[in-house]
């Protein structure tokens, strides 16, 4: 997969080039406005050149199935501004970006009421295009009473993440965090014991519609945001299992850490096997899932990838103790 904005960026500049090397020359002539002119319906019609570095933004293709209710410009508008929230957050830690350079449409499979299926279905039919990550936000069916699953994807800087969208009991400030906890997880955050951590296996449970909550992350998952950042944004890594050695002895502290303070969780011993392992495959969905699930129902053989859970008020668990304080 090549980088669009790299390539997007290679034209513009070619162009761009052509034009200095004639005016230093001739002047501005017809022939060389034609060219800019050009150049900029160009620049325009494909999302503009990104004034990034290479490396620090990664394009993002957004997408609705086609239970979306709203009109076009209004859900564009609805999540082109969540990811920029999300990303905010994100920056924070890390000095990756996220922006949108596409939106689109997937046609979801109208039978389908599993969300294992969904995401395998969504990542079969979506191509990335130009941007490097593809992000679903599915109003197929309406969740269930109880705990259930809202998102997922199948681990850090894999291509595809399917949020559930349009239900009536999550509302924008839960939606966002929801997304923030799944960028994290992109970005190799791993599920954290620390229940004012937006990495909590279990999120919509109405926190972030608290005045005073403000998402963030614990100090371990900021730490490995800081790390994968590194290398995405300097080395230009693409895929987990490339990440430099140095970093990984430090990345692997840190799940240690996690692992240790959330023994029940499975999802820092996922990412720490993704960090020797190979790419994900997608048509073996189960064998990479990164992300614990908390619903109790299933068997650990049928567990989904990677899961964020609505909680279920009438069974939830106690609220894991709070992380040790560590210097
Ligand atoms: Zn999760």
């Amino acid at each position: 997969m090549g980088s669009p904005s790299r390539d997007h960026l290679t034209n513009i500049r070619g162009r761009f080039h052509d034009v200095r090397g004639c005016t230093s020359r001739k002047g501005i002539g017809p022939r060389v406005v034609v060219r800019i002119v050009l150049a900029v319906m160009i620049g325009t019609l494909t999302g503009g050149a990104p004034q990034s570095r290479a490396g620090d933004t990664i394009y993002v293709k957004v997408l609705v199935d086609e239970e979306e209710v709203f009109r076009d410009e209004v859900w564009k508008q609805r999540l082109r501004n969540r990811l920029e929230r999300a990303s905010e957050i994100l920056g924070q830690y890390s000095k990756v970006r996220f922006s949108v350079i596409e939106f689109d449409r997937w046609d979801s499979d109208d039978a389908t009421q599993d969300f294992l299926a969904s995401m395998r279905e969504f990542e079969s039919e979506v191509s990335l295009g130009r941007a490097r990550l593809a992000i679903g936000f599915s109003s197929q069916y309406q969740l269930k009473m109880g705990r259930d699953q809202l998102g997922g994807t199948r681990g850090a800087l894999h291509s595809h993440i399917l949020l559930r969208e349009g239900n009536p009991r999550v509302f924008e400030p839960d939606r966002l965090e929801l997304l923030v906890h799944e960028l994290g997880h992109y970005l190799g955050a791993a599920h954290s014991v620390d229940p004012d951590s937006v990495m909590r296996p279990v999120v919509a449970d109405g926190r972030a519609r608290r005045k005073a909550y403000r998402i963030r992350f614990d100090r371990e998952n900021g730490a490995i945001l800081r790390l994968v950042g590194a290398e995405v944004a300097q080395r230009g890594v693409r895929r987990f299992s490339d990440i430099s050695l140095r970093t990984r002895d430090k990345l692997r502290l840190q799940y240690a850490r996690i692992a240790m303070a959330f023994p029940d969780d499975p999802s820092a011993k996922k990412f720490l096997q993704l960090l020797d392992g190979p790419v994900t495959p997608v048509d073996h969905p189960t064998e990479v899932t990164t992300a614990g699930t908390l619903i109790p129902a299933l068997p650990p053989a049928t567990l989904p990838p990677p899961a964020t859970t609505l909680p279920n008020r009438s069974s939830a668990p106690a609220a894991p103790p709070r992380i040790p304080a560590r210097r």
